[in-house]
């Protein structure tokens, strides 16, 4: 890990993710995450639904003009049903704040979650209760 960033979410934030994803499979979800960029860490505190509807078109379609200028946000995450947790390259070329968030198939816990810089390296990510 070349990155000193860790990436804090409270565990009921991440399971909220995690059962979007379900309940949308086979298809993508995709959600902006809210929090506190800190030096050295980034705490996401809320989900916040985009204001548009791209569910099912794929992460790299979102269109990025049409996301809230608002910096509270500090990244997104989106699904792979695939089950594959690294980025592609649409997902790095298309970043919108400072973390991508990749949770894959079949979405049971933080096993299945991944967060990334813009240079696709993968950052710490850590879960906290409640
Ligand atoms: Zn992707």
């Amino acid at each position: 890990m070349t990155n000193a960033i860790t990436v804090s979410i409270r565990n009921e934030v991440l399971r909220a993710i995690l059962e979007g994803a379900k309940r949308v499979y086979p298809r993508e979800s995709i959600l902006l995450l809210r929090g506190k960029r800190k030096k050295g860490s980034i705490t996401i505190s809320d989900l916040v639904v985009p204001p548009f509807a791209a569910r099912g078109l794929g992460f790299s379609s979102v269109p990025l003009h049409m996301l809230p200028m608002d910096f509270s946000i500090v990244g997104t995450v989106h699904s792979h049903p695939s089950g594959n947790l690294n980025p592609s390259h649409a997902d790095l070329n298309h970043a919108f704040g400072s973390v991508i968030m990749i949770v894959g198939y079949p979405y049971l816990d933080e096993r299945n979650a991944a967060v990334y810089n813009h240079d696709g390296e993968r950052l710490a990510l850590n879960v906290t209760e409640p």
